[in-house]
């Protein structure tokens, strides 16, 4: 098992990494004294593969074991579901020894480290994740939130996890299109942070779509290490330093918008194409030799990913960027690469340069 620490003093915690953790977490929380009721969020498909196992571990430990189950479906992440849970919680809290698990993709940890963030000020809670997405980012770090209907994750906090224990034989179960949306979130760590995470997934990206185990281990925990380092220096996202994860981030999240988040472009999908648009800006401007952000393109095509739009125009997608959370003062901010394994904080893009690196990757 490996063991990564993310440094925020006394919100400190670990991030375990290996195989057949949920059947013995429950050792691993009573050392961790976290409390001793336990309420698992999960959805149906989760459970159908983990909720006889981490029971049966939690009981062994003498915990108490309580159930919540959501729709499997980024509509859960929403104030009602919220509302319902944590009236729920309010009625299993008898011993005030009451802790939340989050078992299940980025959707249910979301939801599940929000609800744990408001009731009773904050209760202390645990993030499984198993998805490979949720693995190498969305349990990491401690941002929670639901939606509301006009943007996703507006209404949320930064609530850290007691502990992050990933599993990675639950990639196993995962659809081949899952595996990619983890991966486009690894493709970018590798370019904004490490290029020798981006060599290895150069020459071992068929290992990975195979999913041996020793391959997913390592960049599970290459993506942990990475991940948790920018945590602990940038906690709120407020020194620029927490911004460069955003890689790929603003064209990508404008591709989901303009598609109206039907299902066409899914996000590893979508940050896939913004990676390439950012690379294309990045080499516009000189910023990266054209050689570099063609490399980024073939490995994004390698393991399956879509480098070009297709079906969306761009004036809509163009739209779409201008509401990124990181513009200010009509002032347009991108994360760029200046090379493989090292990005920065970019303002004032020309307009031009975003229109033509948005044309040049449409696919008629
Ligand atoms: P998801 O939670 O919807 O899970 C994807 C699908 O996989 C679901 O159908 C789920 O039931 C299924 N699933 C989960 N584990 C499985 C397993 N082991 N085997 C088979 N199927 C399994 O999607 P996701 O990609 O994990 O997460 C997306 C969410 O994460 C979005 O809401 C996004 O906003 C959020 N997110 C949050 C952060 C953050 O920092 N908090 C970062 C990135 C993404």
């Amino acid at each position: 098992m490996k063991k990564i620490r993310v440094l925020l003093g006394e919100r400190s915690y670990n991030i375990l990494i290996g195989r057949g953790l949920i059947n013995n977490c429950g050792r691993i929380l009573k050392n961790l004294e976290v409390g001793s009721d336990a309420v698992i969020i999960t959805n149906h498909r989760v459970a159908a593969l983990y909720k006889y196992a981490i029971e049966k571990t939690l009981k062994r430990n003498a915990f108490t074991v309580h159930f919540e189950f959501i729709a499997d479906s980024e509509k859960a992440k929403s104030l009602s579901v919220a509302n319902v849970i944590l009236n729920r919680l309010s009625r299993y809290d008898l011993n005030k020894r009451i802790f939340i698990i989050a078992l299940g993709g980025g959707v249910v940890g979301d939801l599940a480290g929000f609800v744990a963030s408001i009731y009773k000020r904050g209760i202390p809670y645990v993030q499984i994740p198993t998805t490979l997405l949720a693995q190498v980012d969305s349990s990491i770090g401690g941002k929670v939130a639901v939606d509301l209907d006009v943007a996703k994750n507006l209404v949320g906090s930064f609530y850290q996890p007691k502990t992050v224990i990933s599993d990675v034989s639950a990639i196993q179960t995962l659809s081949s299109r899952q595996i990619r949306n983890g991966l486009a979130e690894i493709i970018k760590y590798g370019v904004i942070k490490d290029a020798a995470l981006f060599r290895y997934l150069e020459l071992n990206h068929k290992r990975i779509m195979k999913l041996e185990k020793g391959a997913l281990e390592y960049i599970v925990s290459r993506s942990g290490k990475i991940k948790a380092d920018i945590v602990a220096r940038d906690e709120l996202d407020r020194k620029r330093v927490r911004a460069v994860l955003n890689y790929g981030h603003t064209i990508g999240h404008a591709i989901e918008t303009a598609a109206g988040y039907s299902g066409r472009y899914s996000h590893g999908e979508a940050i896939a194409i913004g990676m390439v648009v950012a690379g294309r800006i990045a080499a516009d401007l000189g910023l990266i030799k054209k050689s570099e952000a063609d490399r980024v393109e073939r490995l994004i095509k390698k393991v399956g990913l879509p480098v070009s739009i297709k079906g969306l125009a761009i004036p809509k997608i163009y739209e779409a960027h201008l509401h990124d959370k990181k513009f200010t003062n009509g002032k347009n901010r991108f994360i760029l690469a200046g090379r493989i394994g090292a990005a920065g904080v970019v303002d004032g893009v020309a307009d031009s340069v975003i229109r033509n690196a948005l044309k040049s990757c449409v696919k008629n």
